[in-house]
This record gives structure tokens, C-alpha cells and sequence, in this order.
């Protein structure tokens, strides 16, 4: 093995310059195609290929980029089925908007490569009919700083690709992918820029699995908060999921099921708990949650570790095709959903804040074994997906409910000296406005009768939690105040962003916290209720 990944790496070292020739996309290879699945790629191969395969089709496919990473590689993004990469050319072809992402975590390369190989089939015509009714925005490589930072043994005990890969985190050792509603990086500012500007309909994040030895090739979810937009929701369990499913088994006999790891069974000499299997957060601050919020469709995937990287790289792709081919059937009706839920009346409903899993039926989930194996190089252990099936029993999981809920206000008026929470507000894209002049008004004020942080340190963060109600009062609101109007498009993560309860918004994330200090007895945000 060692011989091979050896001859195999010259092969490239000597190949690079020539590999790619431009009109020849049939001869352009991804990294792992080029080196018998042993190696992935580096970012500055990602960037050379995606302009390969730009120069090879240059009315077809589009490059640009979407923002820098802290060590300031810009983030490449192509653009296929627009006349140019401009979120004007994109809107501009009224089709459904698709975006695809790999490499959120930077060792979990397989959404990387899978859209690589994507990028190549759309340009070589393999997918003309999709072009009809989508444009495609597709980011191979998220977190590129992490991509950089190679490791043979970065993901434990998966299986590959031999010659190392990236890590987790960012350069600032942030996990983007809890970092969608704090933004405290670089990348996360750029894509939720690239949320504003573009406005995909369809995200689909493209990540690998850490933890059960389960059976499927690949686990999925869609957003887990129960604050989303329901007809969302609806859609991706009742029909998309269900299909792409479907589909995927009886084409190719590879499972697929919901994103899910198993606890409890009295594991590691633990108690006798009930075997489960259970999904993992609902907060937005990961990347299909917050997307959710934004009343937009999220998939989130994730490719088996333990399968081979071959075998990963092909699962990925195999979902994203069929996730594609669902867009394809029922586009009008996506668009629907997304529009109607822009347009849902939100201002007197109830949205939850925080929430807990909650148990559904008992479903068969399907076990699988695997083999070790050590590296050729470093002779760490490795595990290797085995041919098996082993239905169990167990409950489900799968959904989070609301442990509270907060009825949506009008409006909040954020005092002009918040600047840090008007910021992130506005990076968001939430729309506000300024009072011009003083206006004395019925309002609620939240009166605050605990505030404590985490005692341990998260995502550089000690979060904060408030606790209070809501009770009417009348304030004399200054020019200058900032107002956030529920009644708008974002209204859903705006509503989570702001109020005090919310377990993921301004109050947690300490973008407040100079308003709070101790002994604080009222929110400095007021709301008003009409
Ligand atoms: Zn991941």
C-alpha cells in the first residue's frame, strides 16, 4: 500500500502542470480520482481546478469568491446556469437558487471532492435539465485554513484518505459550524454575506460522520429548530428525505437514513439506559438550523466515516444528486414554500426559544460492524466499513420540541449605544430602521430576575443565560434608537437573534454583556407588543 501511495504521489507531483488542459474536462481529475482515492485535495489544487474546469467552459461556468478566511485565502465560488457570478446575474435568472457546500470542518472532505466532481459534470452537460430549473452556487472548500492544516490521524480512526487531511476548526480554532448566528469569523460573516446577496432557496452542507458504527453510507437532517417555518419541514420528512431515500436504495442498495448516533444500551458499563437513537441540536448556530430560521431549505449530510473515502466521496454525490433531481421535479412548489413562508404573519404568534429532544416511535435502525486496520505510514488504527446489516430496535429521537415559547412581538428597539448587537443584527441582514425623532410609546420591558454565564469556556464564549418576564411599561424612546420590525422576511431570526430567552441569540453570545452587569434589573431591549 505504502508503494503505491508513493508512486501514486509522484505521478501527481510531475502531472500537475499538465493535467490540466483546458477543453479536455473529461481528462480533469480531482485529487483523490487523480491518486487512487488515497489523497485529497489542498486548497490551491480546489482553486486550479475550479478554474480549469471555468477555462475548459467558459459560457457555462462562472467563478468568483464569496469572502477570505482569516489567513487570507479567498473562498472560490463557481457559478453554473447564470450568465456571470453575480448575485444580479443569479437572481436575475429567476430560477431556484442551490447551494452547495463542503469542508465546514476542514478534515471532512468528502462534500470537497463531491462538489469538484459536480462542478466537472455540470460544465461537461451531464446535468442539462437540472440547468432548467436551477442555478447552482457551489463552495468546495469553506473552511480552507482548516482544509491546510493536514494530519495523518486528524480524524481518528477513519478510514482515509492515507495521506492525511485537514482539521476541525478554523485558524482561529473555531468550529464554523457554530458559528452561524455569533459570527465571530471571518468565513461565517462571508457566508451569511453570501446568504444576503445570493439568497439560495436550497443549501445542502456537506459534512462526515464522527461517531456510531451504524450501517448507512451516508445520514442526513434537515433544520432541527422547531421555530422553522413549518410547510419546510413538512416537505423535507413527508417527501424529500423519504424519497432521495428511496431512490438511493433501490438504484444503488446503499441505506441512507436520518443524521442520528445511538446512546444509552448500557454502553461502556454505564446504567441499563434504553437503547436509542438520537439526533443532535436544534440550536442555529449550526449551519442547517440557522438556514432554517431563514425560512430557506437546509440539508445537512453526512458521509459514513468508517466507509471507505472512495465509498464517502461517492455516497455524497450520489445524495446530492438525487437531492438535486427532487429540486428538479418540484421547483415551483420549493419556491412556494420558501415565498409563503416570507410571507407567514409571525407579530401574536407563539416561536420557541429553547428546546429538548423529543422521544418518537421505536424505528429499525441498522447496525454495522467494521474491521481495523493500521496506517501504512504512522500505524494508527483505522476502521473499515464491513458488508453488514444488523437491524435493532430503538426509540427515535429525531425531532426537538419547545421547552419554551415566547409570543413574537411587533418590534424591539435596540438603544443606539448597542453598537456590537446592532452590528451582528445587521450582518444577518435583518432589516432595521432609526426613529428620527423622540417617541414616547407603549412598551414590554423584560425584568430580569437571574443572569448567570457558563463556567466553562465555549467557542471563546461563557454563555449567558436571563431569566425575567415581559411586563408593560411606556418608555420615551430616543431619535436614533433602532428599530427591528418582526413583520419582514427574517423576522424568525431576528426574533431568535434578539430576544432574552433565546438560547442562541445577542444575550447568549455576551454581545450584551456590557448592558448587564450585575445588578441590572431591566433588558436595555424594549419591544412592543402591536
Ligand atoms: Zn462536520
Amino acid at each position: 500500500m505504502k508503494q503505491f501511495l508513493t508512486a501514486a504521489m509522484f505521478f501527481v507531483c510531475a502531472g500537475t502542470a499538465s493535467a490540466q488542459t483546458p477543453g479536455s474536462l473529461d481528462a480533469l481529475k480531482t485529487k483523490p480520482e487523480q491518486t487512487n482515492f488515497e489523497e485529497t485535495s489542498r486548497y490551491q489544487e480546489v482553486v486550479d481546478f475550479m478554474n480549469a474546469v471555468t477555462k475548459a467552459a467558459p459560457k457555462k461556468v462562472f467563478i468568483t469568491t464569496f469572502g477570505e478566511t482569516n489567513e487570507k485565502r479567498a473562498l472560490p465560488l463557481a457559478v453554473v446556469g447564470a450568465p456571470a457570478a453575480t448575485p444580479a446575474a443569479v437572481r436575475g435568472t429567476g430560477k431556484l437558487r442551490v447551494y452547495i457546500q463542503g469542508n465546514i470542518h476542514g478534515g471532512e472532505v468528502e462534500g470537497k471532492e463531491s462538489a469538484q466532481i459536480l462542478l466537472r459534470e455540470l460544465a461537461q452537460g451531464k446535468h442539462e435539465d437540472w440547468l432548467k430549473t436551477m442555478v447552482f452556487l457551489i463552495a468546495p472548500i469553506y473552511n480552507a485554513d482548516g482544509n491546510e492544516r493536514f494530519a495523518l490521524n486528524n480524524r481518528g480512526r477513519q478510514h482515509g484518505p492515507m495521506g492525511g487531511q485537514g482539521q476541525r476548526p478554523n485558524a482561529q480554532g473555531l468550529d464554523l459550524n457554530r458559528d452561524h448566528m455569533k459570527l465571530d469569523s471571518p468565513e461565517a460573516r462571508a457566508v451569511v454575506k453570501l446568504m444576503n446577496d445570493y439568497d439560495p432557496h436550497v443549501s445542502m452542507d456537506l459534512h462526515t460522520t464522527n461517531g456510531t458504527r451504524h450501517a448507512y453510507f451516508l445520514t442526513y437532517a434537515p433544520p432541527l429548530n422547531p421555530a422553522t417555518d413549518p410547510a419546510i419541514i413538512d416537505l423535507l420528512r413527508r417527501e424529500w428525505f423519504p424519497w432521495v431515500t428511496k431512490t438511493i436504495r433501490d438504484k444503488y442498495n446503499w441505506d441512507y437514513y436520518y443524521y442520528g448516533n445511538i446512546e444509552g444500551g448500557g454502553r461502556r458499563g454505564g446504567p441499563p439506559a434504553e437503547r436509542a437513537w438520537k439526533s443532535f441540536d436544534s440550536r442555529p448556530r449550526f449551519n442547517n438550523n440557522y438556514i432554517g430560521l431563514r425560512n430557506r431549505i437546509a440539508v445537512l449530510s453526512e458521509a459514513f466515516a468508517y466507509a471507505s473515502f472512495k465509498d464517502r466521496i461517492v455516497a455524497t454525490s450520489r445524495f446530492v444528486e438525487e437531492n438535486l433531481n427532487f429540486v428538479n421535479a418540484n421547483a415551483p412548489r420549493i419556491r412556494k414554500i420558501v415565498t409563503d413562508a416570507d410571507a407567514r404573519p409571525l407579530v401574536g404568534t407563539r416561536l420557541g426559544l429553547r428546546s429538548q429532544l423529543a422521544k418518537g416511535e421505536t424505528v429499525e435502525i441498522l447496525m454495522g460492524e467494521v474491521a481495523e486496520e493500521k496506517h501504512s505510514t504512522d500505524g494508527h488504527v483505522m476502521e473499515l466499513r464491513k458488508d453488514a446489516r444488523k437491524p435493532a430496535r430503538m426509540a427515535e429521537w429525531g425531532t426537538f420540541e419547545a421547552t419554551e415559547t415566547e409570543r413574537v412581538p411587533a418590534r424591539y428597539y435596540i438603544p443606539a449605544h448597542l453598537t456590537a448587537a446592532i452590528e451582528k443584527v445587521r450582518a444577518h441582514g435583518v432589516h432595521t430602521t432609526t426613529l428620527t425623532k423622540a417617541l414616547k410609546t407603549a412598551v414590554e420591558e423584560f425584568q430580569i430576575s437571574a443572569s448567570r454565564t457558563e463556567e466553562r469556556e465555549f467557542q471563546g464564549h461563557k454563555e449567558r443565560t436571563l431569566e425575567g418576564v415581559w411586563t408593560a411599561g411606556e418608555r420615551e424612546l430616543p431619535a436614533g434608537t433602532i428599530q427591528v420590525d418582526l413583520k419582514q422576511p427574517l423576522g424568525r431570526l431576528a426574533f431568535y437573534l434578539v430576544e432574552p430567552r433565546s438560547d442562541d441569540g445577542l444575550v447568549d453570545w455576551n454581545f450584551l454583556d456590557d448592558s448587564l452587569v450585575e445588578g441590572t434589573k431591566v433588558f436595555p431591549i424594549v419591544r412592543s407588543k402591536n
